[in-house]
């Protein structure tokens, strides 16, 4: 089965150790209203318009031509990262992929955690380890700010947490008052403490480009929160309450 992606990020140094080439797989099912990959949630291919031009969003790539692309660079490399859009939606074509550079290169899945148990467990099985892109918990909120149910996700974590021993980080954006109010923080804090394979709380600054492809994508940003506001976390007040190493990335 061929993948669809919209772009391969070559020398990536924030998505996880050392560095990565980052493969951005096409599609998903949230709509973060401030998610920054605009072109990174349909499911099909799409010319986005720049004043200055077009640019294709959306190629297929089939497991194999994918697999040697980066087995072909894994000299130079620390390892892969697949993101997306929402990689899990293309469970069946990156499990071929795993399956060719297991042992070769070191892999991340960079995942929202929406989507079907049995496929996050098998690629995080063959993953050495996992992002999850965690945003609001409580569950009326989670549908407003991302337009889906959080409880999928909770109850995706909370069994692999369980089943596989797979390391995992979450990792938040900031979203001032939405993702670091202390009702969220509280809950992310409580969460922590039920889960034994998860390592560390990284949070994510909120990026002022953001709305920046949205017109390209012939869509406007409407994101609802005030993109101006500092952001209400306490990093030291929440480290307090929380089992592991929280921090906020560069
Ligand atoms: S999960 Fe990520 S890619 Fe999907 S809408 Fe949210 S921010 Fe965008």
């Amino acid at each position: 089965m061929d993948g669809l992606l919209f772009d391969i990020a070559e020398a990536s140094i924030h998505d996880g150790p050392g560095l990565r080439i980052t493969v951005f797989l096409k599609g998903c099912p949230l709509r973060c209203r401030w998610c920054h990959s605009p072109e990174g949630q349909s499911a099909e291919a799409e010319t986005l318009v720049f004043p200055g031009g077009t640019r294709l969003a959306g190629e297929y790539w089939s497991p194999q031509k994918l697999a040697e692309y980066l087995l072909d660079k894994s000299d130079l490399l620390d390892g892969v990262t697949f993101s997306g859009g929402e990689p899990l939606l293309q469970a069946d074509f990156l499990l071929e992929v795993l399956d060719i550079t297991k042992n070769a290169l070191h892999s991340i899945i960079d995942t929202s955690g929406f989507g079907p148990y049995d496929k996050l467990k098998a690629v995080s099985e063959r993953a050495e380890s996992l992002h999850f892109g965690l945003k609001v918990l409580n569950e009326e909120k989670a549908k407003f700010w991302t337009g889906q149910s959080s409880s999928l996700i909770l109850d995706n974590i909370r069994r692999l947490d369980k089943e596989c021993a797979t390391p995992y980080c979450f990792r938040l954006p900031l979203i001032p008052a939405v993702t670091d109010s202390e009702e969220n923080l509280t809950a992310i804090a409580e969460l922590a403490k039920e889960l034994k394979n998860l390592t560390s709380i990284d949070f994510l600054p909120y990026n002022p480009m953001t709305g920046g492809k949205y017109a390209a994508c012939g869509r406007t940003y409407e994101p609802l929160f005030n993109e101006l506001a500092s952001p209400l976390l306490d990093i030291k007040a929440f480290q307090a309450i929380c089992p592991v190493k929280a921090s906020i990335l560069d």
